[in-house]
């Protein structure tokens, strides 16, 4: 039913810091529920703490247990500065969507950060200035043209000179934006929080249980699984990252390599703010602090999906990102105690795929895309619940599968 990817590979940072134990059942017998989630990563889990919320009876399943996934290997950035500049976007689906996609984000980031204050969730979470430095995408004159667009989109951005980013950042590169409101994380503390408290409002969890076919009618999804039981739901929520079921129309996907690797801890020697640091490039490079003071940084992206080369290029690429952050931050020790790589998904214009497959009403898909997946993520625990609920978001054409 959906392609496996392998989907990371190396030691990720996260490793490095306990997240608690999500405990799972097997799962011998067919059983009924309200809503079946199929993938127990950041999206389904920030999904099935909203649809429990909402008073829903939820199961979840994966096929390799929770935090398995995509999630395990994310540097957790939270950025509500998608990808695609607002400028560069606004070409691609127009001003109005494109405005409306930035705007979309920034408060799913806001709306995120206070979930987690509101729910308890011990993950790290740290609030950041961002930095977005001038680059070969966008030089300093194409920057201010950015910022102008931002600020008329309603999203603060300033912007610093040469000079402005020397003196209070200590960064030789030829401008930047300087924005605020982004937050970082560890995605697998954040992802057993948000799996924790579904539980306690008696969500099932099976694991591993992989789903293998699905079969919808107008009142019903039934999904077989591959040990033989089946799962009856009055909606299915196909949140399985970049591993994409059959039935998920795949048109405008495609999986790109990335790399990253993290420091030791060094708080002293961290940059002012310890922002978060992008650049305006392609591939970028980019980078963010941990609580404890390591540096994480990524970037590296190649346009190939075969898994064996992406992960032998693992010593060459993460020697490759530490010279880079070198370059910037002479001052730091910049040798990886973690190098890691992945598999990432990406979409034509950056944004999201979120919302019911077209034809299939109460089949839903959520594809946490790129850079921003966490966000999306976000995005898709907002608008899918609504749909579920009987409401309409007021964003969800913009994400939609048949915008
Ligand atoms: C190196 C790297 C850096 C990144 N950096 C950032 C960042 O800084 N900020 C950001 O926002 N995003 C970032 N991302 C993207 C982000 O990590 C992803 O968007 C996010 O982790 C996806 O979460 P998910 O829950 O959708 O997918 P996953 O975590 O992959 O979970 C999907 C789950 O579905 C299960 N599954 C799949 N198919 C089936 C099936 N048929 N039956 C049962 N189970 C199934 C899988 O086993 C898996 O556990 C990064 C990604 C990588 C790889």
């Amino acid at each position: 039913m959906s392609r496996k990817l392998d989907l990371s590979s190396g030691r990720p940072v996260w490793s490095a810091y306990r997240a608690p134990t999500v405990p799972t059942d097997s799962l011998t017998r067919d059983v009924k529920t309200d809503v079946l989630i199929v993938g127990m990563g950041i999206s389904g889990a920030m999904m099935a703490e909203a649809l429990t919320a909402d008073g829903h009876r939820v199961i979840c399943i994966d096929r390799r247990g929770p935090l398995k996934g995509s999630t395990a290997a994310t540097t957790a950035l939270v950025a509500f500065e998608i990808d695609q500049p607002l400028s560069t976007l606004s070409k691609m689906v127009g001003r109005a969507s494109a405005q409306q996609a930035w705007r979309r984000s920034r408060l799913a980031v806001s709306n995120l950060a206070g979930r987690i204050a509101e729910l308890g969730i011990n993950c790290g979470l740290s609030r950041m200035p961002s930095l977005y430095l001038a680059g070969t995408m966008l030089g300093p004159s194409e920057l201010r043209d950015e910022a102008e667009a931002r600020r008329l989109a309603g999203i603060g951005a300033i912007c610093l000179t040469r000079q402005q980013l020397a003196e209070k950042f200590g960064i030789d590169r030829q401008g930047a934006i300087l924005g605020h409101g982004n937050i970082a994380l560890d995605p697998r503390k954040l992802t057993a929080g948000l799996l924790l408290k579904s539980l306690e409002r008696k969500a099932r969890f099976y694991a591993p249980v992989e789903a293998t076919m699905i079969e919808d009618s107008a009142e019903a999804v039934v999904v077989a699984t591959r040990d033989g039981p089946t799962i009856t739901a009055r909606h299915v929520v196909l949140a399985t990252g970049y591993e994409l079921v059959d039935i998920v129309p795949a048109a405008a996907h495609r999986i790109i390599s990335t790399w990253a690797i993290a420091t030791r801890p060094q708080p002293r020697k961290l940059w002012p703010d310890a922002a978060f640091i992008w650049e305006a490039s392609e591939p970028y490079l980019y980078m963010r602090t941990t609580v404890d003071g390591r540096v994480i940084c990524g970037g590296e992206d190649e346009d190939f999906i075969d898994e064996a080369r992406r992960d032998e290029l693992i010593a060459d690429k993460s020697t490759r990102i530490a010279e880079k952050l070198g370059l910037i931050f002479p001052h730091l020790d910049t040798r990886p105690d973690f190098a890691w790589t992945g598999s990432f998904g990406t979409t034509t214009t950056g944004l999201p795929y979120i919302g019911a497959i077209p034809r299939h009403p109460r089949i839903h898909a959520v594809l946490g895309y790129g850079g921003n997946g966490i966000t999306f993520s976000q995005i898709a625990s907002e608008i899918v619940p609504a749909s579920i609920n009987g409401l309409d978001d007021t964003d969800a054409r913009l994400f939609a599968f048949n915008r």
